[in-house]
């Protein structure tokens, strides 16, 4: 059994107010492993008391005081690269490779933040004025279960590079998870009170985090109808708010494609993270004349793939991370069904064998239409849903109408054709024939997907003030 007694506050680990606990759960088990305990509104205010005056001093550090603290950041979390695994694939369910991939690339974000902070220019000259970048104070993190460790370092390194200090907000089904993670923070040598955890609710710690006036900035990831919610209460104390929220992201193969990869592909994209992914290709738009083509393609990549214990080294597809997103997910599975979809491969309930856990069983739907719940709303698991076009305008067209804007991708062996049907997405984030991410460029999302950019430089000048300073060259 996994007990998590503490949260941490100015270099300790401490107590909390809160005298709640949260049960922790395995997924692929549904079997109870542990118990976390929960801060409350007065441990999210004692952070923060913490935090305010951390930042007095942290906010004069240098650059390079800041880039060795990123370092170390990064040293500590690969440090306990098996660790985290482990929890990721105990409380999570993730498969042990995506674990230690998912550790690495949590550790790499701070170096990328190391990066932008090498390169920025905090003082720049504009005509006669001195133009300052500020740290904006203290920043209020909120994270969601989905991609916590890689969530968080993101939000974090930003932070530091700016100089600014934080209370962590994670989700409270990432419990474990983010326990060892702040353990990885201590080790790093920080001074004190510049990173604060406080686990708990999000009604009541993130809340407090939302409203109190010390706080300067909230920088959330999560869905897009707590995402509005935060930027209401964050009004009255005229908060920065970055918000990266939720997505449909679409997914457009044009007649060119080679079809046998970009399908594949496709569902590849669908089901990253097992589908809980916000910027999981969920709309597949393709030629009408292909469908036939695709459906068998689509069929055969989904059978390809194992869902299985998250601990078995083929498992590309472990457990949903909870009971009550198993049940979401099957909702949407039911929704398609009954709103006239065709179901190509997988369906309702658990893959034969895996009835214990929170196991899905990977589907697509084809003849999906844009007016089916399941062509409009996040599923947040492993349904593709394919919906067919006769002309590249209408592909376009279909794939804008969304309240989202977070990923798009793109398949033609005609690269020019790519950049013009880039330019039109309304999206954050394009991908053109399967490439990936590009960790230090900007990400974040266009409409109801979210404000501002995370990661690298633009992550950084998220958390910074400007301030405008001119008269150097006058004497009274
Ligand atoms: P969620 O919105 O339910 O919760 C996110 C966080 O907000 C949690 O820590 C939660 O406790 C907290 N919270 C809840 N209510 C709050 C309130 N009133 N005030 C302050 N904090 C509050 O999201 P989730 O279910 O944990 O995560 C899944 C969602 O996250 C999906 O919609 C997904 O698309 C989105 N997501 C977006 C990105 C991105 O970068 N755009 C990345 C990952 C996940």
């Amino acid at each position: 059994m996994k007990y998590i007694d503490h949260i941490y506050m100015n270099g300790h680990f401490v107590a909390p107010r809160g005298t709640d606990r949260q049960e922790l759960i395995d997924p692929s088990t549904r079997e109870i492993i542990g118990s976390a305990a929960l801060g409350n509104e007065e441990d999210a205010k004692l952070a923060i008391a913490a935090a305010k005056s951390a930042f007095a001093s942290f906010s004069k550090t240098n650059a390079e005081e800041r880039a060795a603290m990123l370092q170390r950041l990064n040293d500590a979390v690969l440090e306990r690269i098996e660790d985290l695994a482990e929890a990721n694939i105990l409380e999570y369910g993730a498969p042990r490779m995506a674990a230690v991939g998912r550790v690495k690339l949590a550790a790499a974000n701070f170096l990328d933040s190391k990066e932008a902070l090498e390169q920025f220019e905090f003082v720049r000259y504009i005509g006669k004025a001195k133009v300052v970048s500020e740290p904006v104070g203290v920043i209020g993190i909120i994270t969601p279960w989905n991609a916590s460790y890689s969530q968080i370092t993101a939000k974090l390194g930003a932070a530091i590079a700016a100089g600014s200090t934080v209370v962590i907000k994670p989700s409270e089904l990432s419990a474990l998870q983010t326990q060892l993670l702040t353990e990885c923070f201590d080790a790093a040598g920080i001074p004190a009170g510049v990173i604060n955890v406080v686990n708990g609710l999000g009604a009541t710690v993130g809340a407090e985090l939302t409203r109190n006036p010390d706080v300067a900035m909230i920088n959330f990831t999560g869905s897009t109808r707590v995402g509005k919610e935060i930027r209401r209460a964050s009004i009255d104390t005229m908060k920065r708010v970055t918000l990266e929220l939720g997505g449909k992201s679409p997914n457009i193969i044009l007649d060119d494609a080679d079809f046998a990869k970009a399908i594949p592909a496709a569902v590849r994209s669908c089901y990253l993270n097992n589908g809980q992914a916000c910027v999981a290709g969920t709309r597949l738009f393709v030629p009408e004349h292909r469908l036939e083509e695709v459906k068998k393609l689509a069929r055969e990549a989904v059978e390809a793939l194992k869902v299985g214990l998250p601990s078995e080294a083929d498992t590309v597809l472990g457990p949903i991370v909870t009971e009550k997103q198993y049940d979401q997910v099957q909702h949407y599975i039911r929704a398609g069904i009954r709103e006239g979809a065709e179901l190509v491969v997988g369906g309702e309930g658990h893959p034969a064998g895996l009835e214990q856990g929170n196991f899905v069983r990977p589907t697509v739907f084809a003849h999906v239409t844009e007016d089916m719940t399941i062509a409009k709303e996040e599923i947040f698991g492993p349904v593709l849903s394919i919906l067919t076009y006769t002309t590249e305008e209408e592909a376009v067209t279909m794939a804008n109408n969304t309240d989202y804007g977070l990923g798009a991708y793109i398949s033609t062996t005609n690269l020019e054709k790519a950049s013009e049907l880039a330019s039109r997405i309304q999206a954050g984030v394009v991908l053109i024939n399967g490439a990936g991410f590009e960790m230090k460029a900007p990400f974040g999302g266009f409409k109801h997907s979210g404000i501002g950019r995370e990661y690298g430089i633009y992550g950084l000048e998220d958390c910074l003030e400007t301030k405008t300073i001119t008269g150097f060259d006058l004497l009274m």
